[in-house]
């Protein structure tokens, strides 16, 4: 099965992001657990939560994800913000319990020139003091460009984050190829040794996501700025081979290109067309 959808706006529910993924060929979705820049998130709907979980089923949806706020912030060097973000994690967590079928995906961190040693350690033990054996939902630690001192950047990085992490059975990642090609991964032309790499730091078992857009900047840039579809410096070629590569076809690909809802629709058309059978 090709799990295929994109980023939708979660302002009419779980259920009616479910019909709009449908309506436009999708068989996941990601959505922000709440506003993006802003801190509430809207009231705990269960029965649309329920409605949600039996549709997904009925249409055999992959797993869908969860991205909490761009501004939760692990390793702020304010005390207040991580503690903020501490709070919005568990929240998110807390009410994704309801929902089946679904990652929890965040960036790790920006240390502000703390430095990435104590940022790697705030950003853990915030892991670790926000994961109980209760949560059912995984994180996952999003692979980053690198802008400013996003923490993330190197898979180094991000093994480890997961090294210090103690329920290490509810941590994993979701690969960006827009941030690992402006990081400094050559996903255009060594796929196989970026996944090789990968591999050998972090483990391709972690990997429970894929976000698939292009770059509007050129390659170890550090910069982060997404491109439609064929329209970077990936190019069509190089995003389906990711689609068709054994060792992630069967993952969750969701898009998060500059796009309207019908721009989505044709993405998805086109990748479909170019997804060959396993
Ligand atoms: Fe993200
Ligand atoms: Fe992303
Ligand atoms: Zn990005």
């Amino acid at each position: 099965m090709f799990y295929l959808g994109c980023h939708l706006s979660s302002s009419g529910g779980y259920l009616a992001m479910g019909e709009t993924a449908v309506s436009i060929k999708a068989n996941t979705f990601q959505y922000f657990t709440r506003n993006p820049r802003g801190g509430s998130a809207r009231a705990l709907d269960l029965d649309d939560i329920a409605s949600f979980n039996a549709y997904a089923t009925e249409h055999t949806f992959g797993t869908i994800v969860a991205h909490a706020p761009y501004t939760l912030n692990l390793c702020s060097a304010k005390p207040e913000v991580r503690e903020f973000a501490r709070n919005t994690m568990r929240d998110d967590l807390e009410r994704l319990q309801h929902v089946d079928n679904v990652v929890y995906n965040f960036h790790p961190g920006s240390h502000v020139g703390q430095g990435v040693d104590l940022g790697i350690e705030m950003i853990i033990d915030a892991i670790n003091a926000v994961l109980t054996e209760e949560i059912k939902t995984p994180i996952l630690l999003e692979t980053m460009a690198g802008k400013g001192s996003e923490i993330g950047r190197s898979f180094e990085e991000l093994a480890r984050i997961i090294d210090g992490v103690i329920l290490k059975d509810k941590i994993g990642v979701c690969m960006d190829s827009c941030h690992m090609h402006d990081a400094g991964y050559d996903v255009v032309n060594d796929l196989d040794g970026v996944l090789d790499e990968f591999d050998r730091l972090v483990g391709l078992d972690r990997v429970k996501a894929f976000h698939l857009n292009d770059s509007m900047n050129p390659f170890a840039s550090g910069k982060d700025r997404h491109a439609k579809i064929g329209e970077g410096t990936l190019g069509l070629d190089a995003i389906v081979r990711i689609v068709n590569h054994p060792k992630l076809r069967a993952l969750p690909f969701n898009l998060e290109t500059p796009n309207e809802l019908d721009g989505y629709a044709r993405e998805i058309d086109l990748l479909r067309k170019r997804r060959t059978t396993a």
